[in-house]
């Protein structure tokens, strides 16, 4: 089964980067510009990972991530925060809101499959 991947990006070039990358890399991916259409597509399309940017219009990254976490059955999907925020502060912030982990911007094309892939082996080597 492919893998479908759900990215939460209201940069259309960021967006449009990630799922021209994953898609050229055979994933299923969809995307949402904001976090509640974004929560909305977690539950009814039930991606295996939600890539997640921070600042969003409206409903922010922390409060995604946190509403995401509340809901059983997302409860054991990997959310990589896609952030330019580089400080400690921030990335303790998203892990405590329910992150994963964390990618940089900008997204570097060389690495940034490669390091979706890791989450996503991660959480299948768990069994979810
Ligand atoms: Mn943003």
């Amino acid at each position: 089964m492919t893998d479908r991947i759900l990215i939460i990006e209201d940069n259309a070039q960021n967006m449009y980067l990630m799922k021209f990358l994953l898609g050229k890399s055979g994933f299923d991916v969809v995307g949402a510009d904001n976090g509640r259409s974004g929560i909305e597509m977690a539950l009814t399309l039930r991606p295996a990972i939600v890539l997640l940017d921070i600042q969003l219009p409206g409903m922010d990254g922390y409060a995604v991530a946190a509403e995401l976490r509340r809901h059983p059955e997302l409860a054991h999907v990997p959310i990589v925060a896609v952030t330019s925020y580089a400080m400690a502060g921030d990335r303790e912030s998203i892990m405590a809101a329910g992150a994963t982990g964390y990618i940089e911007k900008p997204i570097n094309p060389d690495t940034f499959v490669e390091e979706v892939g890791c989450y996503l082996h991660a959480a299948e080597n768990r069994g979810e």
